[in-house]
């Protein structure tokens, strides 16, 4: 079956077509183009007025949704996650995992690389992101102290045999003892790190950038504070030009204020917008589970003991839509941050982030009000009409 979209205009990673069309193909892409009367393409027309198409997008920091958590690593909870998440239209994005018993994430491990080799309805997950358990005891977040382990390059070949070689990227605090090994472990298996849940200094996180790292896990939260004569590895994370840095942009994680801070800083080439979302994401307020952790969600927002965060509710269209509004930016300005960069960051751009003849049909209708109309995956319509 041939269908051709339209809309009021396409971002793709290199430029925006007004009045565009895209052919669709057998769940692939066969052209794009700019519509005139004369030559719109022959095929079923679906038709968006006003209406922008972007690429779907890429989510590299989620631990669960829809009342789901990642961790619990069956059939049921990845096509639960994955339809919610195809609804936000989001087509990509890798399984997060939190520092959890080193049984229950082997176990949590087998069971996603089992699942990653099935066919996946929605969102797909392609591949697992290990944030924890080497994190900071200073820099814990939601991450029980209990669970935290010294890096190691024993325990990272673990994972990493129980996941079949999914692993794609490592959170790790580089000032830990035993991180240099592992850091340079990692990089030798191929999986990207991120620097965060660190203390660390900005001597300390430069050891971790000379070492190999390629990011930095949500930017502000979870590290060190700024200070002028210390900068710590915000600053390193802020002034290295090299470094993909994510970003939670739901308002509360990090002051607007804060996010133009990091615009300025990371701008459209190396910003990547996560949710950093747990199962509570898309459901009513009330106790949850991230990992083995109790969670207690009030007004959207995840909490544990007095007032520490605990993950988001966040989506990631909504995450993107606060972004160009706390900026001022253009959505073409933005849509990278949370499309082509994580892509590029993990060395999947050649599949993942954009829209082009040859690719997946894996694309996102935004509404002028920047809410998901429809998202296609593989070609086909993710929302029921
Ligand atoms: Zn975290």
């Amino acid at each position: 079956m041939r269908t051709v979209v339209r809309a009021a205009q396409l971002l793709t990673a290199q430029r925006a077509i007004e009045d565009p069309f895209v052919v669709v193909e057998d769940g692939a892409v066969t052209e794009i183009g700019q519509a005139d009367a004369a030559s719109l393409p022959n095929g079923e027309v679906l038709d968006f007025p006003g209406a922008t198409i972007l690429p779907a997008l890429f989510d590299v920091h989620i631990h669960g949704s829809a009342g789901h958590d990642i961790m619990e690593a069956t059939p049921q909870a990845l096509a639960t996650i994955g339809g919610f998440l195809a609804r936000h239209g989001v087509g990509a994005y890798l399984a997060t995992t939190v520092s959890a018993d080193m049984d229950m994430t082997l176990r949590s491990l087998e069971g996603l690389a089992l699942e990653m080799r099935r066919p996946q309805l929605g969102a797909q997950p392609v591949g697992i992101h290990l944030e924890g358990p080497f994190l900071s005891p200073h820099k814990r977040g939601a991450h029980p102290e209990r669970l935290l382990q010294k890096p190691s390059v024993k325990l990272l070949n673990q994972m990493w045999q129980a996941a079949e070689g999914q692993v794609r990227l490592l959170t790790i605090a580089p000032e830990l003892p035993g991180a240099d090994e592992t850091i340079a472990r990692a990089v030798e298996l191929g999986i990207r790190v991120s620097l965060g849940h660190s203390n660390a200094t900005l001597a300390e996180a430069r050891k971790g950038v000379q070492l190999g790292a390629a990011s930095a896990t949500h930017t502000f939260n979870a590290m060190r504070t700024f200070d002028h004569r210390e900068p710590g590895l915000v600053g390193e994370v802020l002034t290295n030009d090299g470094l993909f840095a994510e970003l939670i942009c739901d308002g509360l994680h990090v002051e607007p204020t804060a996010v133009r801070i990091y615009w300025k800083m990371k701008g459209r080439e190396r910003g990547i917008l996560i949710t950093d979302a747990m199962s509570a994401a898309g459901m009513p307020d009330g106790p949850y589970k991230l990992g083995e952790l109790d969670v207690r969600v009030e007004g959207g927002v995840c909490l544990i003991e007095e007032n520490t965060l605990a993950g988001s509710t966040l989506t990631l269209d909504t995450g993107l839509r606060n972004f160009a509004a706390f900026t001022g930016a253009a959505l073409a300005e933005v849509m990278p941050l949370a499309t082509r960069n994580p892509a590029r960051m993990l060395g999947l751009d050649d599949k993942i982030g954009d829209i082009a003849a040859g690719r997946s049909a894996d694309f996102v209708i935004l509404s002028p009000e920047r809410t998901v109309i429809q998202t296609f995956l593989r070609g086909a319509p993710q929302i029921a009409a």
